[in-house]
């Protein structure tokens, strides 16, 4: 089939080559001239593990290009995929300005029957507006499909090519079939692909990262009340998750969520209650106990150093809002930064990824180390935001030899809290006993 995506970031990308991959021909159309042609010189602008890959293959075999032209782009594609931003507005609702943007565009260029879908992230009723936006200006046919996309960063190409499920929000037969046959090749293990009408379908994804953010949430709140009394939330969760009407994931405690999904996704769908006059109390509380989880750290490392943060140098490990990914987008890793940077605090970062993108925020203002290890050079403690997999077995003497204290306030929980005791680490985590020595 013929595909042309329109906004070629993450999800973009990933869904054009990875509907390439299955033999698709693909155009992907960006406005950033400078990301167009970083593609087309065969770079792929983001991280995002295993993409490289099937991006080359797909290029060298002429299924995926790029472009800048949103006319070449609707030329091209029989089903033409919006994977456009949809920002936090002012008052907390989606900003629909690019996807309804793009729509007038697509009014005034289309001449055949195409099928429009819509893939980013959008509060119900807009295939109704992005309907109705097309119609105004266009004299020929076509269709508008809700297809919210569900891929993690990180995971991003497994999850495209194998989904657990794929949501079709559609009240077009025509156009339900064609999506039925583009994804019929991704869901041969028997994962279901559920056609809904419209509305259910951009209210499932938003139902998906509300309830995916409060369970992250309410297991901070655990955590932070193991701390008051003692108890240990890694026994809790092992304790709860056995329980498969709760299920093992998304139950690890942190310094909260972050990503260019949950927090605006949550609170969207707070201001589209609001707008119904519906009062969503339980987003509320998620979006309020998660500000204040991204700082949690920042009074013990202040108790710590006596309120004192004034030329104290401080490692930190992690930058991205989770492993695997170079997006820093809401990363508590910023929060705790900031928060510090205020105090005085010296700051030596190292991430695997994400250094580029956070110095586009911080320049100067922070020092970037070449490596783990060297992060910690005359650092008086340090502080892990992100879990990355070279941050969980670290060489604890050469962690001692660097820091000039053995001190670590873990943001992920990486360690053993009795081998850091052991070890003679003062180690702070969330809600496990705290260590000081
Ligand atoms: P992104 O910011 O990484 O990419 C958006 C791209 O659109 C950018 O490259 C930008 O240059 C381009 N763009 C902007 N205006 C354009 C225009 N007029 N024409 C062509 N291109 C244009 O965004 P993303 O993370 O890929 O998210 C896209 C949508 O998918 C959002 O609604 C988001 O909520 C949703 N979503 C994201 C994820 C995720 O993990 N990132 C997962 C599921 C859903």
């Amino acid at each position: 089939m013929k595909i042309a995506v329109i906004g070629t970031g993450y999800v973009g990308l990933v869904t054009g080559t990875c509907l390439a991959e299955t033999g698709n021909e693909v155009i992907c159309v960006d406005i950033d001239q400078e990301k167009v042609a970083q593609m087309r010189a065969g770079v792929v602008p983001i991280y995002e593990p295993h993409l490289d890959v099937l991006f080359e293959r797909n290029i060298k075999a002429n299924r995926l290009r790029f472009s800048t032209s949103l006319a070449e782009g609707l030329e091209h594609g029989d089903i033409i995929f919006l994977a456009l931003p949809t920002p936090e507005g002012d008052d907390g609702s989606a900003d629909l300005k690019y996807v309804l943007n793009v729509s007038e565009e697509i009014g005034t260029l289309i001449n055949e029957y195409k099928v429009i879908v819509d893939k980013s992230t959008v509060p119900v009723g807009t295939a109704d507006k992005v309907r109705d936006v097309i119609a105004k200006r266009a004299s020929c046919d076509f269709d508008v499909v809700s297809n919210p996309e569900f891929l993690r960063e990180g995971f991003a190409v497994d999850d495209f090519l194998k989904p657990e499920r794929i949501i079709i929000g559609s009240s077009s037969e025509r156009a339900t079939k064609l999506m039925q046959k583009l994804y019929s090749p991704f869901v041969r293990s028997g994962n279901p692909i559920i056609v809904m009408d419209e509305k259910s379908a951009e209210l499932t994804k938003y139902a998906a990262n509300a309830f995916l953010a409060t369970k992250i949430t309410f297991m901070n709140e655990i955590a932070n009340y193991c701390e008051k009394v003692g108890a240990d939330v890694d026994q809790i969760r092992a304790g709860i998750g056995a329980d498969s009407r709760i299920g093992k994931r998304f139950l690890f405690p942190g310094i909260g969520y972050g990503g260019s999904c949950f927090p605006k996704d949550v609170k969207a769908l707070q201001k589209a209650g609001k707008d119904e006059a519906y009062d969503f109390k339980i987003l509320n509380a998620v979006i309020e106990v998660n500000a204040k989880q991204k700082t949690i750290l920042v009074p013990h490392i202040l108790s710590y150093f006596n309120n004192d943060l004034k030329g104290k140098r401080i490692a930190i490990w992690g930058l991205a809002f989770k492993p695997e990914t170079d997006d820093v987008r809401e990363a508590p890793s910023i929060d705790i930064m900031r928060a510090l940077l205020d105090k005085g605090a010296q700051l030596t970062v190292f991430d695997p990824e994400a250094m580029p993108n956070i110095k586009k925020q911080f320049g100067d203002a922070l020092t970037y180390a070449d490596s783990m290890y060297e992060a910690l050079d005359n650092a008086e403690a340090l502080v892990i935001c992100t879990e990355w997999s070279i941050f969980r077995t670290p060489n604890y003497k050469e962690l001692k030899q660097r820091l000039s204290h053995p001190v670590i306030f873990d943001g992920r929980n990486l360690y053993n809290v009795n081998d850091m005791e052991s070890e003679g680490f003062t180690y702070i985590s969330i809600g496990r006993k705290a260590i000081h020595q």
